[in-house]
C-alpha cells in the first residue's frame, strides 16, 4: 500500500473483485490506471463483458501519484505537431485533446467523482525568450479556436501568481487541476457498476497470443478475443513487441507541508507550469 498525499485525501470507497478462477471475457484489459478503467467503463457501456488485470492496486501507478493537471494538446507545440502532420491532422489533433479534457470534466459530472476539478491555467514564463513563445501560443491557439486568455504581465500577473519568478504568464480556461487518485478510483467505481470486473494484485505473467487470447495472472488463466495493453511503464519485458520501447525516465512531484499563504499565492486556484521542456509545474 502506498503512502501519500492522494492516498491521504482518498474520498472514493472502492473495492477490486478478486480474481478466483479461470475465465473467459470478450475483452481483457493489463493496467488499472486511468487508460485501463476509463476503456473498462466505455467496453462495459458498450456491453463488452470485460477483466482487467491490476498487479497491485487500482491507480496505484502514474494515474493515482501525478501532478493532476489536465490540459489539451501535447508534449510539443500545436507548431511542431503542425510541421509534423500537417495542418488538417494538426487541428483533428488539437481537438481531440480538448474533447479529452471535456470528457474528463463529464465523466466526474456523471458520475458524481469527488476529483475536486478546477478549470483555470497559467502558462508562466521565467526566460524573456519564453515571454515570445507565449504571444506566439496565444495567436496558435487562437487560429484553432480555442478561448484562450489574456497575456499576463507586471502587476497583474503579480496578483494572480505572487512570485518575483514569472516574467508572464498566458491565462487558459480549457485546462486546470484535479485530483487524479480520486478520479482514478471514481472511473473504476464506474466501470464495475457498468459490469465491469476489476482485479486487483493480479499480475499477468504471460500473454500467449492466438485467435483468443491467454493471459496467465495471479495463478489463473483468462481467456479473452481482444487485449488492452495499459500497462505503461511497468510492462517491462511482458511483452516482446513493447519491451524495446520503455526506458527508464524519472519524474517526481511532491506535496508541501500545509501552508495558511497558498490561497494568497494562487488566489484563483489555478494550475501552473513553465515554459522549460523539463519544467516545473505547481497547484495548491
Ligand atoms: C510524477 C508524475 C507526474 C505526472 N503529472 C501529470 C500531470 O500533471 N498531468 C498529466 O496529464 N499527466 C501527468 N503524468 C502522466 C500521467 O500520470 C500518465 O500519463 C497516466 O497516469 C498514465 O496512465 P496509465 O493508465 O496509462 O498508466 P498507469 O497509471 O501507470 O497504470 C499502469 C498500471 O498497469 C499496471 N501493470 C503494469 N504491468 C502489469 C502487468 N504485467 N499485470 C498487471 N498490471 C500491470 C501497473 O501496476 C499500473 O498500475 C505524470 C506522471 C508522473 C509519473
Amino acid at each position: 500500500m502506498l503512502n501519500n498525499y492522494y492516498h491521504a485525501t482518498a474520498k472514493v470507497a472502492f473495492e477490486a473483485d478478486v480474481l478466483g478462477g479461470d475465465q473467459s471475457v470478450d475483452v481483457a484489459i493489463i493496467g488499472g490506471g486511468i487508460t485501463g478503467v476509463s476503456a473498462a467503463l466505455h467496453l462495459a457501456e458498450q456491453g463488452f463483458s470485460v477483466a482487467l488485470l491490476e498487479a497491485h492496486e487500482i491507480g496505484w501507478g502514474a494515474s493515482g501519484r501525478n501532478g493532476g493537471q489536465a490540459l489539451p494538446g501535447f508534449g510539443a507545440s500545436m507548431h511542431k505537431i503542425h510541421q509534423l502532420v500537417g495542418a488538417e491532422a494538426a487541428r483533428r489533433l488539437w481537438d481531440m485533446s480538448v474533447e479529452a479534457v471535456d470528457l474528463l470534466h463529464a465523466q466526474i459530472a456523471r458520475f458524481n467523482i469527488p476529483a475536486d476539478p478546477v478549470r483555470g491555467y497559467l502558462h508562466a514564463a521565467i526566460k524573456p525568450r519564453h515571454v515570445r513563445d507565449l504571444k506566439l501560443e496565444q495567436e496558435e491557439l487562437a487560429s484553432y479556436g480555442a478561448p484562450v486568455g489574456r497575456l499576463l504581465e507586471g502587476a497583474e500577473l503579480r496578483a494572480r501568481l505572487n512570485s518575483p519568478r514569472y516574467l508572464a504568464a498566458l491565462e487558459d480556461n480549457i485546462s486546470g487541476h484535479i485530483h487524479p487518485y480520486n478520479y482514478t478510483l471514481g472511473l473504476a467505481k464506474a466501470a464495475q457498476t457498468a459490469g465491469a470486473r476489476l482485479y486487483a494484485r493480479a499480475k499477468v505473467s504471460h500473454v500467449e497470443p492466438g485467435a483468443t487470447l491467454t493471459l496467465q495472472a495471479g495463478g489463473h488463466e483468462i481467456r479473452a478475443k481482444y487485449l488492452l495493453v495499459a500497462g505503461g511503464a511497468y510492462l517491462g519485458g511482458l511483452l516482446s513487441g513493447i519491451a524495446g520501447y520503455i526506458m527508464p525516465v524519472g519524474t517526481y512531484i511532491m506535496a508541501t507541508e500545509p501552508r495558511d499563504d497558498v490561497a494568497a499565492l494562487i488566489p484563483g486556484n489555478e494550475a501552473v507550469a513553465d515554459l522549460n521542456f523539463v519544467l516545473d509545474y505547481f497547484r495548491r
